[in-house]
């Protein structure tokens, strides 16, 4: 069994950037589904006891655990996704320190996650994650992948499927992802 986490803030926490009734579908509809489907498919199986980051990751490129991987990859990315709020804030000097090495200033860091947003084609998500040689990196996924499968450390994520916006932006997508860049408290 795996758990729906708890919400870390209240529902209408996020306005006005981001609505109640969006949390109210997001979370309550959307997530929970995603946890319901990989329970499901769980149970009783050698899965049952694992972590979800195990699961994605002996799912991964097995096409007979495609529908397991990809709902296991969407409940990873909404966990991940909830934490992100307010995560910048949370930075200690070291790490602010990096994103100035990394990125050249703060400002680019939100200009390249609102530039990697727009560019998602269709649904996915924007990770800021730290590679494999140590470096800070923003990377862009299509549907439910992870960072975890390219060995990258998932540190915040900004989802871009239309259910996370089209309530309160229709389809404007960049006004979600600076309204993000203020929610992440970068
Ligand atoms: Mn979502």
């Amino acid at each position: 069994m795996i758990e729906f986490m708890n919400l870390p803030f209240k529902e209408n926490e996020l306005e006005p950037f981001i609505s109640e009734e969006t949390i109210k579908f997001h979370y309550s509809k959307h997530h929970r589904a995603y946890v319901e489907k990989v329970n499901e498919l769980i149970r009783g199986t050698e899965f049952d006891n694992m972590t979800l980051e195990d699961i994605i990751l002996k799912t991964f490129e097995k096409p007979e655990f495609r529908t397991l991987y990809n709902n296991a990859g969407q409940v990873y990315n909404h966990n991940l996704y909830w934490h992100s709020m307010g995560v910048g804030a949370k930075f200690d000097d070291e790490m602010n320190a990096r994103i100035v090495d990394d990125f050249g200033c703060k400002e680019n860091l939100h200009k390249k996650l609102v530039e990697e947003a727009l560019k998602v084609f269709g649904s996915g998500w924007v990770f800021l994650v730290e590679n494999m040689d140590g470096k800070l990196e923003i990377m862009p996924m299509p549907n439910g992948e992870t960072p975890l499968v390219k060995n990258c450390k998932p540190i915040l994520t900004i989802d871009v499927w239309e259910h996370a916006y089209y309530i309160d932006y229709q389809n404007r997508r960049k006004d979600y992802a600076e309204g993000m860049i203020t929610l992440l408290q970068l």
